[in-house]
């Protein structure tokens, strides 16, 4: 096992790594930005290093900075987190031409699921089903015209480097479709420097549903049921919860079991997230996630396992504590992400935090980097702290989330917790009933 691990990112991600290795007796290095001296996660962990300037090309996506951290310390493993440099497969090759351990899949995995083109294709294969859409990717406006009217309007055109939401547009007939197929590539080239598209079905009402794999890289993996992340806004999640609402054990034993047979297949290792739109009792690949998700302690709560743990005893090389038997779901458990966000217009306002005071009590877990006086850098994501509640079922959690939500302050700054207490009002999120475009909808009749 490790003696040491530094970890490369930032936040309550920080700390929820941090974390897992004090209770594993390995010794944690943080690494920061000069905006972040005064940061939590430098605090909290064992040794810290200053790793560049504020902006995050300078300092958290530093590969030679974020190295030489380790090797200055003497760290033997880097884990990511999630965003930053969790899924870049030139920084894991580096990494490991170190003689550093990655906690994490290996290159050629993130490489194969980073390009959605290659990722889709990958899961087709291996018996994953996916979204009806084009064969590759789209060329050309003729091409994009030929395909759509294959598959029936509307259809998504979407980057294949996309990510967080960007390089997405909907034709809802050949009128539009022309505009959408030069904006997206417009977009897609902008934000990841690749123009390819490629067209899929556009969904009318689905579910965003995903299922949490974990492989040992050996060709053994399980599967840890699913998440509904369907609550969203701008593709980007705000609410999830475990088990999904809507999927019934047998559904879940089906799919689990396909996204677990899949990654043993190609020899995953470590933790994984399977994403699929759901419609109407079926399931469609969109994409795969080659780290831990934001939204990854939803499952431990009903799983009651540590996932983050487990990254690092298979990336030790030493065996994940559970079989699929193993593994069973104990009530239902929900997130909600604590952004510094004004609603209802989700602008960032990064400030200091006067007052902050987390719930506790049964069943209420906080994951967050907050504290007293502490001051939120404007130059990262507003994402502040996660809300996680477990229950016996879900009416239970709905009940202990309000209470916990009533309990939470955090003065000094706008957040996202006044949309959380007006959203658990709302009859439909209290019984489950809502799809990926529920919440837009929602915030334009409330809001216009
Ligand atoms: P990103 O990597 O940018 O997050 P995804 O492929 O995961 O992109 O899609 C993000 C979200 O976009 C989904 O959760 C869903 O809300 C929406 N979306 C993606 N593909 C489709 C589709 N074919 N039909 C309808 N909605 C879609």
């Amino acid at each position: 096992m490790f003696d040491k691990i530094l970890i490369a990112n930032r936040g309550e991600i920080a700390l929820r790594v941090i974390r897992a290795c004090r209770e594993m007796g390995i010794a944690s290095v943080a690494v920061h930005s000069t905006a972040d001296a005064d940061a939590m996660h430098v605090r909290m962990a064992d040794e810290s290093v200053c790793i560049g300037p504020a902006p995050s090309s300078a300092s958290y996506l530093s590969m030679p900075a974020i190295i030489s951290a380790c090797e200055i310390t003497g760290a033997q493993a880097i884990h990511p987190g999630y965003g930053f440099l969790s899924e870049n497969a030139a920084f894991v090759q580096m990494v490991e031409d170190h003689g550093i351990t990655f906690i994490g899949p290996r290159a050629e995995h993130i490489r194969i699921m980073g390009d959605k083109i290659t990722a889709k294709d990958t899961m087709k294969n291996l018996g994953v089903p996916c979204v009806p859409g084009s064969d590759g990717g789209v060329d050309d406006v003729d091409q994009a015209k030929r395909v759509a009217a294959g598959i029936g309007y509307p259809v998504i055109i979407k980057a294949t480097a996309g990510g967080g939401g960007r390089g997405m547009k909907v034709a809802q007939d050949e009128a539009g479709l022309e505009v959408a197929f030069r904006t997206a590539r417009a977009e897609a080239k902008a934000a990841f420097g690749n123009p390819d598209v490629y067209i899929e079905k556009y969904l009318q009402r689905p579910r965003h549903i995903e299922i949490q794999v974990f492989g040992d890289g050996k060709g053994r993996a399980v599967h840890l049921g699913e998440r509904d992340c369907s609550l969203q806004r701008r593709h980007q999640k705000v609410l999830e919860e475990a088990p999904g609402p809507a999927i019934s054990p047998e559904e879940r034993a089906r799919i689990g079991k396909i996204c677990a047979d899949a990654v043993a297949r190609i020899g995953y290792a470590g933790a994984g997230t399977i994403e699929f739109l759901y419609e109407d009792g079926e399931f469609y690949f969109i994409e795969m996630n080659t780290r831990l998700q934001v939204e990854h302690p939803v499952t431990e709560a009903i799983f009651g396992v540590d996932l983050v743990r487990q990254q690092i005893l298979v990336a030790a090389g030493q065996e994940m504590e559970f079989r699929q038997e193993d593994l069973s779901i104990r009530g239902h458990s929900i997130e909600v992400r604590i952004n510094a966000e004004k609603v209802p217009g989700f602008s960032p306002c990064p400030g200091r935090i006067t007052q902050y005071h987390a719930p506790g009590g049964l069943g209420v877990r906080i994951d967050s980097a907050l504290y007293d006086g502490y001051s939120i850098p404007p130059y990262y994501d507003s994402l502040i702290g996660k809300l996680i509640v477990h229950g016996r079922d879900r009416p239970e959690a709905l009940a202990r989330l309000q209470r916990a939500l009533g309990e939470l302050i955090v003065d000094g700054i706008d957040t996202t917790v006044p949309l959380f207490t007006a959203l658990l009002q709302e009859p439909d999120i209290r019984s489950g009933n809502y799809s990926i475009h529920w919440l837009e909808r929602w915030l334009d009749q409330k809001f216009g």
